[in-house]
């Protein structure tokens, strides 16, 4: 999972460019970097690393001109290191940057296909450099007949693209001279919206700026408007006279959106195809809680108090809180001065090193039932900790209960638990969670529940991906195996 924006026609684009990204820190903390081009040509500055270390005061004076695009990285296909990171920069046809969120399944296949046919050697294991590599080899037939880009181009050369990859991805990109263009798979896996801006910003006189963004909390903080999300399957592009084009190139394909997008990876200020995260978040509290209810009434369960883990489950604890009228206690207390946790080399062990680092207030947990909210459980690992944590300060009962069903199956669209050995729900039966995590009782939402969850707030509803829970995978996962293998494998790497 990663953040990308992209800005065009303000004045400030790297800077807004930057701030875009610190919202979007929660999608990725491994990597980041932004890319800008003016009549100097391409200006690029990246980076491993948060936002915040990865830009300078000195080395954001070199970013000039008025469009951007920008990434922070989540890593889930390669190794991770400096070659890696985006955005990534062709040369050939027109000049071409990209940043990309998703996961590409049949990149082995892609990558022998670039080296054998096309004589293209890859410079990174990213997958992101096959889809600009496919891009610009579509792009520059095209060019080779029309001297100059126009949207018909643009839109050949992304369908020969959705035709050849398979997996999620939320792209943006610039073309040198020529503007901002975006394209979201067919089942719009991954989210991106676009927004508008009209009047000024930073002083400047008035002007209309476009950004485009994996999430609305970006637009909403630069004071752009929500034009909307970017179809299933559309592709658009922003020329540099600011006028827009868009198409969607496949409407065959059913919406399927990442459903732990709203369970727990999306910024609660965020709204994504519509449906707001926060809200989604108190509806899975709100479904939660008739399940606890039923437990409750039956005395399968005593609880004395509600306690979310920090930071996600807060929403969903608090409406569990009202329904089952048993009071709230944010008594996992976390320790505000723990930054440097983006040292830690994969997304699962800086979550663990950050829930780990909680203080539970005995004087309150002492003697008490609790009821612990978390958003998931994926490998338990963390989980098991938790409650360890709560019982040794003197809890009575630890009871857990997560926002989502039990994960299962293997995420192959950008969350990065690609093998279901690693899903502790994959071959477990709740009474061996339960001893596993060494829990009074462990409480998941159910699907029904999660699913209404997210398409209250959507006429007609939404049919998140829930792949993970149900094993029903949006696309080919054929090849899915083999891809669990070489991610095992660059994660062993750099372990
Ligand atoms: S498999 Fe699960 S985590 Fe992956 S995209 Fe689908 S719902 Fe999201």
């Amino acid at each position: 999972m990663c953040g990308v924006v992209g800005i065009i026609g303000s004045s400030e684009a790297a800077q807004e460019a930057f701030l875009g990204l610190t919202t979007l820190q929660h999608r990725g903390q491994d990597a980041a970097g932004i890319l800008t081009h003016d009549s100097d040509g391409f200006h690029r500055v990246k980076n491993l690393g948060l936002v915040e270390s990865v830009f300078t005061r000195e080395n954001m004076k070199t970013l000039t001109g008025n469009i951007a695009i920008g990434h922070t990285r989540y890593s889930t296909v390669g190794r991770g290191d400096i070659m890696d990171v985006q955005p990534f920069l062709l040369n050939y046809p027109f000049g071409l940057g990209m940043v990309h969120n998703g996961n590409i399944i049949n990149c082995e296949e892609l990558t022998h296909e670039l080296k054998v046919k096309l004589h293209r050697h890859l410079l990174t294991h990213s997958d992101t450099e096959i889809i600009l590599n496919l891009f610009a080899e579509n792009l520059a037939e095209f060019a080779q007949k029309n001297n100059k880009l126009d949207f018909e181009m643009i839109c050949q050369a992304t369908d020969k693209v959705f035709q050849k990859i398979s997996g999620s991805y939320s792209i943006v990109g610039l073309v040198a001279e020529q503007g901002l263009w975006a394209f979201r798979d067919p089942h719009s896996i991954r989210p991106l919206i676009l927004g508008i801006r009209k009047g000024k910003r930073f002083g400047e006189s008035d002007n209309i700026s476009y950004m485009i963004s994996s999430e609305s909390v970006s637009l909403s903080f630069l004071g752009y408007e929500i034009v909307r999300d970017i179809r299933p399957g559309e592709v658009i592009f922003i020329d540099e006279e600011l006028k827009v084009y868009s198409k969607v190139l496949d409407a065959n394909a059913p919406p399927r959106p990442c459903m732990f997008e709203w369970v727990y990876f999306a910024s609660p200020e965020s709204i994504i195809d519509g449906v707001p995260v926060y809200g989604a978040r108190i509806q899975l509290g709100q479904n939660l809680a008739n399940i606890v209810k039923k437990k409750i009434e039956s005395n399968e369960i005593q609880a004395d108090m509600i306690v979310p883990v920090p930071e996600t489950s807060r929403i969903a604890a608090i409406r569990l809180s009202e329904e089952l009228k048993i009071p709230y206690r944010e008594v996992l207390i976390k320790n505000r001065y723990i930054k440097r946790t983006f040292i830690l080399d994969s997304h699962e062990k800086r979550q663990s090193a950050v829930k780990l680092k909680l203080s539970p207030v005995r004087s309150e947990i002492e003697g008490k039932n609790v009821l612990l909210v978390d958003d998931s459980i994926v490998r338990g690992t963390t989980s098991k900790k938790i409650i360890e944590l709560v019982r040794a300060a003197g809890a009575k009962k630890v009871y857990f209960l997560s926002t989502c069903p039990p994960i299962q199956h293997p995420c192959f669209y950008g969350i990065d638990f690609p093998s279901e050995n690693e899903l502790i729900a994959s071959h477990k039966s709740l009474k061996d969670i339960e001893q596993e995590l060494e829990a009074d009782a462990v409480i998941y939402q159910d699907l029904e529940g999660l699913k209404k969850a997210i398409s209250v707030f959507q006429k007609g509803g939404q049919n998140p991906c829930t792949a993970c829970l149900d094993g029903k995978y949006p696309t080919d996962i054929t090849l899915g195996k083999r891809f669990a293998e070489q991610r095992l494998k660059d994660r062993k790497k750099v372990e």
